[in-house]
């Protein structure tokens, strides 16, 4: 079950566009919808094996509404991903969730995203952890998440602009990197920023992408598959590597 869920995201597209009305784009922009959030968190992610406490308060609290686009705001706690403009989506919560819990963050924690999107990964992360840094290539997304991130209070949150293939030394290193758009194969700056427990959660893959999980060890890293996903591709540097190749934690 869990890998359909994962390998959702093209058919909720679907099924999103055709439902969207566009007649909600009127309603308070700050309703509350808690209701709808507590349905969410009991329906698709406790029953789907989303069981860390602080995971599930931080998706009972995080109006995902405010992070889609107006039109879009009916369905925002479907079970499925949005699309967000130039081409990118929203999660599905349970994916969100998800990775959130892969993470196994502490309250003192420091995390890095890449690929912020509409900032509502890194609004859920600021619930959990001290510190939150989220680099964001589309200029336009970074500006409109770190505007709303401010607006809803997250002062631990940076928006970065920029391609997060080379991570961000400046504040290396990481108790956990959280990657939403997927490389062929893990970036090594990726891996070089975690500090020795940390975990890197990533898609990696081309069309057919696998949720990895790689901890750093005293020794190395491990690697972990979890279950299919589908992401967007990430763009930029990563883009140039030449294809096929090693896979710096090939044999790991
Ligand atoms: N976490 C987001 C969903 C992200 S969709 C959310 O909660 O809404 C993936 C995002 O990754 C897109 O916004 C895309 O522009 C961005 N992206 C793709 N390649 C990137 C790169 N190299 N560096 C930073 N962001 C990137």
């Amino acid at each position: 079950m869990k890998s359909l869920v994962g390998g959702s995201v093209g058919i909720g597209l679907v099924l999103v566009l055709t439902m969207n009305t566009g007649a909600t784009g009127a309603e308070p922009a700050y309703q509350e919808r808690t209701e709808e959030r507590l349905a969410m968190v009991q329906d698709q992610l406790e029953v789907r094996g989303i069981t860390d406490p602080r995971v599930l308060e931080a998706m009972r609290s995080v109006p995902r509404h405010l992070f889609v686009p107006a039109p879009l705001r009916d369905v925002a706690y479907g079970d499925h991903p949005l699309p967000i403009g130039h081409k990118q989506t929203i999660s599905q919560p349970y994916i969100v969730a998800a990775m959130t819990q892969l993470l196994q963050l502490q309250s003192d924690d420091k995390v890095l995203e890449i690929g912020t999107g509409s900032g509502y990964q890194a609004a859920v992360l600021a619930k959990l952890v001290r510190r939150v840094v989220t680099i964001e290539i589309v200029a336009p997304l970074a500006d409109s998440a770190r505007k709303l991130l401010a607006e809803l209070g997250h002062e631990n949150v940076t928006v970065i602009t920029g391609d997060g293939y080379r991570g961000y030394p400046e504040e290396a290193p990481f108790d956990g990197i959280i990657v939403t758009a997927a490389p062929e194969r893990v970036p090594q700056p990726l891996l070089d920023q975690l500090r020795v427990g940390g975990k890197l959660v990533i898609p990696v893959g081309a069309y057919l992408q696998e949720l990895e999980v790689h901890e750093r060890t005293e020794s190395g890293f491990t690697r972990r598959s979890i279950f299919p996903v589908r992401f967007v591709p990430m763009t930029g540097e990563v883009e140039k590597e030449p294809p096929g190749g090693f896979r710096p934690d090939d044999g790991r």
